[in-house]
């Protein structure tokens, strides 16, 4: 998937910098979570990592090791904010909803969640 990748002027890296306010909720050595300014459920928080990839594809063949370490975070996040149980979702290009192309992982909780996402 071609998105672009440039991290002038991202807002996550803004935001990882320290540079924009984020309602941080964990981090680990390479990625952080922070609460969705927008959120879709009573748990949504965007788990991103630190270092700027486009989309899941580009960080899943730039540092399979960072990946995990995403999944690893929204886990814990989803045992700490709500029961263990989430959902895990990667927009990956426009029209498929991303927004913000440096690639994040919503992790959705909290409550009974439906199906049909599109
Ligand atoms: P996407 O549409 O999958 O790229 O998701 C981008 C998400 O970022 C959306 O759910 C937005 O609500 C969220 N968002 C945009 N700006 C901010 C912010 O400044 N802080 C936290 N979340 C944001």
């Amino acid at each position: 998937m071609t998105t672009p990748t440039d991290s002038t002027n991202c807002l996550f890296c803004r935001i990882v910098a320290g540079e924009l306010p984020a309602d941080v909720v964990a981090s680990s050595d390479n990625v952080i979570a922070f609460r969705d300014i927008d959120p879709q459920a009573p748990v949504h928080v965007l788990v991103v990592p630190r270092a700027h990839y486009g989309d899941v594809a580009q960080v899943a063949a730039g540092d399979a090791d960072l990946l995990a370490e995403m999944v690893s975070l929204a886990d814990q996040v989803a045992g700490t904010l709500a029961d263990g149980q989430f959902r895990l979702i990667f927009n990956s290009g426009p029209r498929a909803g991303q927004s913000v192309f440096h690639v994040h992982a919503h992790v959705i909780a909290g409550e009974q969640l439906g199906w049909s996402p599109a």
